[in-house]
């Protein structure tokens, strides 16, 4: 009993979160993590998949960040693993070894999706992959309207039950744009990122935006707290340096609220990213075309996954 009640309250943790979030540890073979500990607060948090709280590392001390604003009472929730994109089995099956099934928007959604709608969302991922890896070349337009069709399988707002299928295909997208130096385009994902998770925006005009699709934006309210949102924050901060100057600041405090939310600290933000991106900001390029700088922070969805409450304990 003894053993049950430690294996269901432990977490495993990385040595620090951001070392945590290198590719090298990756490369260097290190699986999952060598410590783990039981916190006593920390234990009382439940999962969820649209959970509302982050943990972090940094030696033996856990750091839990709100990761939007929480009303007073409402309960704080993190996921024991960062919810699986790809439907409601797939995430069920990644909690198990908790005995509980996951009742979140996003599950109870996934849960009453007629089945011919999640096929249709699966083919559209397909469609999507198919025409971004186009033998000639990425296909955008083609690839554009198979994630507009995608949006259209959810029925819900977004802020209601987060589009989790639609988090990679943006992300690659935005990417994409980042490397040709397409910075209102970039903006443009990056939009459709943030409000296919649940973020809540507000345009801010600008007079060298070409359209009002690619209009900068400032979060009214943050969503869900993806690794990814990090990474495209960092980017995002380098598209408005030239699509709109006067926005940068605010775009640099985005990306060092996001690096502390999932780091746990902000003072090692400078050194880690900071000071490369002022660098390309300063050639007027954005950040996506470094890509070794943005490797550094590719987020690896099965090791950050295994952070936190970790069901590769034994029970
Ligand atoms: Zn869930």
């Amino acid at each position: 009993m003894v053993a049950r009640i430690v294996a269901l309250n432990s977490f495993g943790y990385p040595l620090t979160s951001l070392e945590d979030q290198y590719q090298k540890d990756n490369k260097d073979g290190i699986q999952g993590y060598v410590s783990s500990g039981i916190w006593l607060n920390a234990s009382y948090i439940n999962h969820s998949c649209y959970s509302n709280v982050r943990r972090s590392f940094i030696g033996d001390m856990q750091i839990v960040r709100a990761t939007r604003d929480i009303s007073a009472g409402e309960e704080l929730t993190f996921w024991y693993k960062q919810p699986e994109t790809t439907g409601y089995k797939k995430r069920q099956e990644k909690l198990q070894n908790w005995g509980f099934k996951c009742k979140c928007a996003i599950c109870a959604d996934d849960k009453k999706t007629l089945k011919r709608n999640l096929t249709m969302r699966d083919n559209l991922v397909g469609d999507f992959n198919a025409a971004y890896s186009a033998p000639r070349g990425p296909n955008i337009a083609k690839a554009e309207r198979a994630l507009t069709a995608l949006e259209e399988t959810y029925k819900k707002p977004a802020t209601e039950v987060p589009r989790l299928a639609l988090e990679q295909p943006y992300l690659v997208l935005l990417k994409l744009y980042a490397a040709r130096n397409q910075a209102a385009d970039v903006i443009s994902s990056a939009r459709k990122f943030f409000i296919s998770l649940g973020f809540l925006l507000t345009d801010i005009p600008v007079s060298r935006a070409p359209t009002t699709t690619c209009l900068p934006f400032h979060v009214k309210r943050w969503g869900l707290m993806v690794d990814s949102v990090l990474e495209v924050w960092l980017i995002l901060w380098t598209a408005y340096a030239i699509v709109a100057p006067e926005l940068v600041d605010m775009a640099e405090a985005c990306a060092k609220t996001a690096y502390k939310i999932c780091i746990g600290e902000d003072s090692t933000f400078d050194q880690e990213v900071g000071v490369v991106a002022r660098e390309w900001i300063g050639k007027k390029v954005c950040y996506g075309r470094v890509e070794a700088s943005v490797d550094r922070f590719v987020w690896h969805r099965s090791k950050v996954a295994n952070s936190g409450h970790d069901a590769d304990i034994p029970m």
